[in-house]
């Protein structure tokens, strides 16, 4: 999806929104701070309707905003759809990556090499979705999930909780962040993000394509698909020969067994994807000393 968005933000007269850590992504031989660099009209936002406000005063330029991210991020990234069809915008479109994380639990527990024991399901995805769907994942792969929240404290008490079910045979889903999250989740962002929303393959970063595995625009909203409108469907990402970060991600190996790692791939540098952002496990392993 990355080297779609190069493409994009390449384009003359296009506007492109993104919030910041996406700058750093590599693509296949660039990032989007080259396109910026290179004259591209690349702008960092914190909210999708940024990029609506931006759009209005710039009727006569293209904006796309770069909707990427797990569940979490899909309500805001809906509603910016929603009132860009309501205040009949021409001129906006939307980058859609969203990706789904109980598909890719699957993915990872029918893996022949899968080594995973356990998952710590992140508090903010179950905020928005509950953690209802991840009974039946528990059950058929018996595996412990316990959700969490992100303070240090929280962690810790995830583990803690999962190791317990872990010595003692247990394999359920647990909730360790209920000041937050319940098991239905927070129905009205889930009402929006059905509206603007289907689920439909998408193709994860060193692993491929996951099943069912993605949000995309709904129908009805298909005017807003920034895929269709700059015809860059067909755009792949080629990953650094270097680079593991799917094995990383599949608990295949540690990121510290990367050849890699703080190597030629760095956080100033990085490589792959888990390198980017603080919650990748290639920059948590590099910021933390944990080799
Ligand atoms: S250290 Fe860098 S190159 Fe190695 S797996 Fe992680 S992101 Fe990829």
């Amino acid at each position: 999806m990355i080297d779609k968005a190069l493409a994009i933000a390449s384009y003359p007269n296009v506007i492109f929104c993104s919030f910041g850590d996406m700058l750093r992504v590599p693509g296949s031989n660039k990032d989007l701070f080259q396109v910026k660099s290179e004259g591209g009209d690349v702008r960092i936002v914190y909210s999708p309707l940024d990029s609506l406000k931006i759009a209005q005063q710039n009727p006569d330029c293209e904006v796309v905003f770069f909707g990427i991210g797990f569940e979490t991020t899909a309500p805001a990234n809906a509603m910016a759809i929603v009132q860009a069809n309501k205040l009949g915008l021409t001129n906006f479109s939307m980058l859609v990556s969203h990706v789904l994380v109980p598909p890719a639990i699957s993915a990872i527990m029918e893996s022949p090499l899968n080594r995973v024991q356990a998952f710590l399901a992140a508090g903010h995805v179950c905020s928005v979705m509950g953690y209802w769907q991840y009974e039946p994942l528990a059950k058929k792969y018996n595996i412990p999930i316990v959700v969490t929240g992100f303070e240090p404290l929280d962690i810790l008490e995830g583990i803690r909780l999962t190791v317990i079910q872990l010595e003692t045979g247990k394999s359920h889903v647990e909730n360790a962040y209920s000041r937050a999250v319940n098991s239905e989740g927070n129905k009205h962002a889930q009402a929006i993000i059905r509206e603007v929303f289907t689920v439909g393959h998408r193709a994860w970063r060193g692993i491929g394509e996951i099943p069912n595995s993605g949000f995309k625009l709904h129908a009805n909203y298909q005017a807003y698909d920034a895929e269709t409108k700059f015809d860059v469907h067909d755009i792949q990402t080629q990953e650094s020969p270097l680079c593991h970060s799917g094995e990383v991600l599949q608990g295949l190996i540690k990121p510290n067994e990367c050849p890699a790692f703080g190597k030629e791939c760095t956080p100033r540098n990085p490589l792959g994807a888990t390198m980017v952002s603080n919650e990748g496990a290639c920059a948590a392993y590099h910021r933390y000393g944990r080799f």
